[in-house]
């Protein structure tokens, strides 16, 4: 496929949590390798995600410090833009839920549900702290186990026999913030009514069962059959959040269930306004060709195969009338929801509390992006949980990304530079050897970008890796290293043969490792990048300055094809592509594990 709009949906992390690598390969990476190898094949990308700053992971952080929520948010938000850059992730744009037009669209998809009859408003009683005048969120209570009698139960959770709670039953409950006894006491909130729309889901999964991840459908499918859907609150008495557009209810707020999905649909309108061009966001949302990708960890599951196409569908017709009075347009759903399990570390789980995990900013102050990114995607937890182990990433860096794919590229272009005085060299009439290894490698763009396709990315890179092993057999059997003293025109053949393999190999590890395949280029004397920048904004709105990362695709001339490297054009002396490691590092890293940071 070509020019096709394909919407690139990435999970919107929690502004209240540093970013570990069980993040990066759950979502943001395969989102990223997904975009890049689309933009190269001529389609037209958006990628979009953003910090998802409301609710109470924000506040009780907040209240935790003894600072305030919109701190907390900013300073968790910067950090991502700083990691996303230095990770290589291409958002078209990373964003924040604290922005007017997020909140405007998001009530916008509140009132066009509310219009189309979908929404209902149900008193219910919930804790309330008399001290300090205001509800409490479930997670701010705790008491007493109604099921075990643990007596630390947190409000929506026991931890210690794991159960669900409903908070309003707990024993002796306390409150969180100053241990106060929180009285019962009524409130009212509005309801989506998902019973309404559950044909309309089920038609939806139906129709992706034959091409969805069997995990994913199976699961969604499993729970409404079970349960069927229900009615659920999509407001909440909290003050930082977006403010329920109804007369009276503004000191309410929209629950960030409902609230931080519309963000695939507010970025690329904020988007469209930053680019110029205010309606190009239509070609996405309004363009029954379009491809909505969403790229989530398994425990987001039910919230973008269930809930955001009930969202959708329900908001329907409704919200192209309420915010540009457009008629008779409905908004793309899903096509695919390619959810990841996890990645545990060193057979445990991740845990920031217990400092269990390798946090991606500190990792990239001792080691390259590339090597992250290469081992993160042969041990993506695409169909089961997968392991970070620190013997493993020392032994795929070295016998891999080193021994296979760096020196064929450094030893062949070291040589050519050499011998042929920074020229590529003029192989006359290429031989049927030649021929069969450059057809091999050309086949290699329609298999792996299959692979890409299908979101099979550890299938796509170990196909990759194979076709880099091809070209290092080619090299034993021509050995160009000794035929070079008897014989300069038949080394020439093979030198050549192999720099244009290693062209074409460089676009097809692109998506998978950009540094090291935009340094390659260089080397192989392009001057044009293969992808675009991406640059850090400040926008200013009514609710003060958020700061954006973008991607400026300027300038960007990589393409999905076969290389046609030309004779005789100057290249550069390559420095090497990756870095050996010594086997210590295991060690020291694994000491770094469950230690508390300092
Ligand atoms: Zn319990």
């Amino acid at each position: 496929m070509a020019n096709q709009h394909v919407l690139v949906a990435v999970a919107w992390p929690y502004a209240s949590a540093e970013i570990h690598v069980g993040n990066i390969t759950g979502s943001y990476l395969p989102a990223d390798i997904f975009a890049r190898y689309h933009r190269l094949a001529g389609n037209h990308v958006l990628m979009v995600s953003g910090s998802d700053s409301h609710g109470t992971p924000v506040t009780v952080r907040a209240d935790e410090e003894g600072s305030t929520p919109l701190e907390v948010y900013k300073r968790f938000h910067n950090e991502f833009l700083e990691l996303f850059q230095d990770v290589g992730l291409t958002y078209d744009l990373f964003t924040t839920t604290h922005t007017q037009n997020h909140f405007k669209v998001s009530q916008m998809i509140f009132l066009s549900l509310k219009n189309a009859g979908y929404l209902y408003t149900q008193t219910e009683k919930q804790w309330y702290s008399e001290a300090q005048d205001r509800f409490l969120p479930d997670r701010y209570v705790e008491g007493t186990c109604y099921i075990c009698g643990y007596e630390k139960a947190r409000g929506d959770q026991c931890d210690n026999c794991g159960n669900m709670l409903d908070a309003r039953e707990l024993k002796d409950p306390r409150s969180k913030m100053d241990g106060s006894t929180p009285v019962l006491k009524e409130t009212e909130h509005y309801y989506i009514d998902l019973s309404k729309l559950e044909d309309q889901v089920v038609t939806f999964l139906e129709n992706r069962e034959d091409y969805w991840r069997s995990n994913v459908v199976r699961q969604s499918l499993g729970w409404i059959r079970s349960e069927g859907l229900r009615g659920r609150p999509i407001t909440r008495d909290l003050g930082w959040g977006i403010p329920v557009p109804i007369e009276g209810w503004e000191h309410k707020s929209l629950y960030v269930w409902f609230e931080a999905v519309i963000g695939y649909l507010s970025a690329p309108i904020e988007w469209s306004a930053i680019t110029g061009d205010e309606d190009a966001w239509h070609d996405w949302w309004y363009n029954p060709d379009a491809r909505a990708y969403y790229f989530i960890g398994k425990d987001n599951i039910p919230f973008h195969a269930i809930m955001w196409p009930a969202q959708l569908a329900g908001a329907g017709q409704w919200f192209g009338k309420l915010f540009e009075e457009r008629d008779g347009t409905q908004l793309t759903l899903p096509y695919d929801v390619p959810a990841n399990e996890f990645m545990n570390m060193e057979g445990r789980k991740i845990s920031g509390s217990a400092n269990w995990g390798v946090w991606a900013l500190d990792y990239l102050t001792r080691y390259d992006p590339d090597p992250l990114r290469y081992y993160l995607t042969v041990n993506m937890p695409e169909t089961r949980d997968s392991d970070w182990d620190w013997d493993e990433y020392h032994a795929r860096n070295n016998n891999e990304l080193v021994a296979n794919w760096g020196n064929l590229a450094n030893r062949v272009l070291s040589f050519a530079h050499k011998n042929w005085d920074g020229i590529v060299p003029d192989p006359g009439e290429l031989r049927e050897v030649d021929k069969d290894i450059l057809a091999v490698i050309e086949e290699g763009f329609e298999t792996v970008g299959s692979l890409i396709e299908a979101v099979k990315l550890r299938a796509a890179l170990s196909e990759a890796m194979r076709l880099a092993q091809q070209v290092n057999i080619f090299l034993d059997q021509t050995a160009p290293w000794f035929e070079i003293k008897s014989d300069k025109q038949q080394a020439a053949k093979t030198i050549y043969t192999a720099m244009r393999c290693i062209d074409s190999l460089k676009v097809i590890f692109a998506p998978f490792l950009p540094f090291t395949s935009e340094k390659l280029h260089q080397y192989l004397g392009y001057s044009d990048p293969l992808f675009g920048e991406q640059v850090v904004e400040t926008h200013q709105d009514n609710l003060g300055e958020h700061s954006a990362l973008r991607y400026v695709p300027d300038g960007a001339s990589g393409s999905w094809e076969p290389s046609q490297l030309e004779p005789r054009k100057a290249f550069k002396k390559p420095e090497p592509l990756f870095r050996k490691l010594d086997k210590s590092i295991v060690e020291e890293e694994r000491a770094r594990l469950g230690t508390p940071r300092g």
